[in-house]
């Protein structure tokens, strides 16, 4: 009796949210299809979403939920709504960054010739960063014309997504990766990004790799999707361009998406909780099951992940489709969220005969997450001078130069001052539009080893206020390795 126990396999533990608009709908369609085919699940269920931020909880998610999501780790969730107006923080950023999901997956696959596509050989997965870039959400208005986004991308940050992209490439039989970044204009950033790219690509002699600049790498994407595979990118661009790619493929109705972390991971549907859909049995539940589809492979079964993607998929190859992707001539039979989901039982044992069935049977048993342990750099790293920002709202830059000038110390020269980025002193042009900030970099000669101690950054601060002047930002020049770590302004 003990050997049969041992034999039976477990149920595991999942966190539901039926979300808001048509997320209880599409949640009960897929929880049935998933019952329908056998998943092995203890389902707990908790509220977020829009009941909860209206009982003042800004951040939509009650501390109860939290735990439940720190027991099982694994997370379906419907969308919700997020109230109009300020002060509510966005549900979704905040549960990627608490539990560190890191790793966004989009697949995102046309099913010519039965749903309307204008690619109808496109098979893309994007492997979005999620964690990192604009998405930080650290802003600031620092002066009547000027706000500002930090765009913060880190070396560790940059490792896990690009080995994870590899790694998925490699588990799925992914042929190439592609990097998106903008590494022409951000030499820092997205230059950091690129070089993680080729590092790390170059232990995966296996798979091809190539790098594209986002503008015209998008602009390819949106045209000929199938020269593109696995498309690894920062969060921004990726954000962005999923939404292309699940659109052009067919609709942002039908994808899924999973959110995976070292210890948790979230699925979910890409779209919205399309509230003026709601309550009248229309929406199409395949973008939360597509996700259901990947936390299944996720949670370790893949047998039942593979039984119920293959019934869907003969689903929609028999024309039983919801009224997004209703079809006169193509579809045979348009059905309400709920019959989708008994069609799709109905057919569970079955394959699709025309669009390629999945396979699953090699599917990763392990985390696609192991990696080395993280190495810091040891590059000697010396303080060099300062950007110093100020609030300069009516002289010239000639003025503010000559006020500034006598202050430096230390061995620090002003090497330049800027407008948004653009070289306005020494030699700025007259045409140039300024506004009521200006950047001014107190340097070391460049080339020259040595460094400042931080208390020269003080005391430059304080003559600067003594001189009338309001500086808003410090920001520090550093050298790595003797090497500037900083860009040139424009035109310098
Ligand atoms: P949306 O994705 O909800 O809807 C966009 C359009 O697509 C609508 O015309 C809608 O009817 C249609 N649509 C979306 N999903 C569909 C489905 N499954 N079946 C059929 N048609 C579908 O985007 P929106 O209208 O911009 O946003 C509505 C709400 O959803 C907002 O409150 C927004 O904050 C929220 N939202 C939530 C998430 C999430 O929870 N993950 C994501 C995006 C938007």
């Amino acid at each position: 009796m003990g050997k049969d126990f041992q034999l039976m396999p477990k149920n595991t533990p999942i966190t539901v949210a039926r979300g808001d608009g048509i997320g209880p709908e599409i949640m009960e369609a897929t929880l049935a299809i998933l019952k329908g085919g056998g998943a092995r699940l203890d389902i707990e269920e908790i509220e977020i979403g829009e009941k909860v931020y209206l009982r003042g909880n800004s951040a939509g998610i009650e501390p109860s939920a939290w735990e439940s999501l720190r027991r099982t780790k694994v997370f379906l969730k419907a969308p919700i709504t997020t109230p109009q107006g300020g002060g509510f923080k966005s549900l979704n950023v905040t549960t990627r960054k608490a539990f560190g999901l890191y790793a966004n997956i989009r697949p995102c696959l046309s099913y010519d010739p039965y749903i309307r596509t204008k690619h109808p050989k496109m098979d893309v997965v994007i492997v979005r960063e999620n964690e990192e870039d604009t998405y930080s959400g650290i802003e600031h208005q620092r002066t009547y014309d000027v706000t500002q986004c930090l765009k913060l991308i880190s070396r560790p940050g940059c490792e896990k997504i690009v080995r994870y992209a590899f790694e998925y490439a490699r588990a799925y039989g992914r042929r190439k990766v592609t990097c998106f970044t903008k590494d022409n204009i951000m030499k820092m950033t997205d230059g950091l990004f690129h070089k993680v790219f080729d590092e790390i690509g170059a232990e995966y002699a296996d798979i091809e790799k190539e790098h594209w600049i986002v503008d015209i790498g998008a602009a390819k994407l949106a045209d000929t999707p199938e020269v593109f595979d696995v498309i690894v990118m920062p969060n921004l661009y990726g954000d962005i361009l999923s939404d292309v790619a699940a659109q052009i493929a067919g609709s942002v109705g039908l994808a899924g998406s999973a959110n995976i972390g070292d210890g948790c991971a979230m699925f979910e549907a890409i779209h919205g909780s399309a509230p003026r859909r709601a309550g009248q049995n229309l929406a199409n539940p395949s973008g939360l099951f597509l996700g259901a589809v990947q936390m299944l492979v996720h949670i370790g079964q893949a047998d039942v992940a593979e039984k119920v993607h293959n019934a869907w998929l003969k689903t929609i190859e028999d024309g039983v489709h919801t009224y997004d992707i209703f079809r006169e001539g193509v579809s045979k039979q348009k059905v309400g969220t709920k019959e989708f989901g008994q069609a799709v039982v109905a057919r569970i044992g079955q394959k699709p005969t025309k669009l390629k069935p999945v396979d699953y049977s090699k599917a990763p048993t392990r985390p696609l997450t192991t990696r080395p342990p993280y190495k810091r750099d040891t590059a000697k790293r010396e303080l060099v001078g300062a950007d110093v920002f100020v609030f300069w709202p009516n002289g010239t830059m000639e003025q503010l130069a000559a006020k500034l000038q006598p202050l430096a110390s230390d061995g620090l020269n002003l090497e330049m001052l800027s407008n948004r980025g653009m070289k306005v002193w020494p030699g700025g042009m007259a045409e140039t539009f300024t506004v009521d900030e200006t950047r001014c970099r107190f340097q070391l000669p460049e080339g020259k080893p040595g460094s400042i101690p931080h208390e020269a950054l003080r005391a430059l601060l304080e003559r600067i206020q003594k001189a009338g002047i309001e500086w808003v930002k410090l920001e520090n020049l550093y050298n790595f390795d003797g090497k500037p770590g900083f860009s040139r302004g424009q035109g310098q």
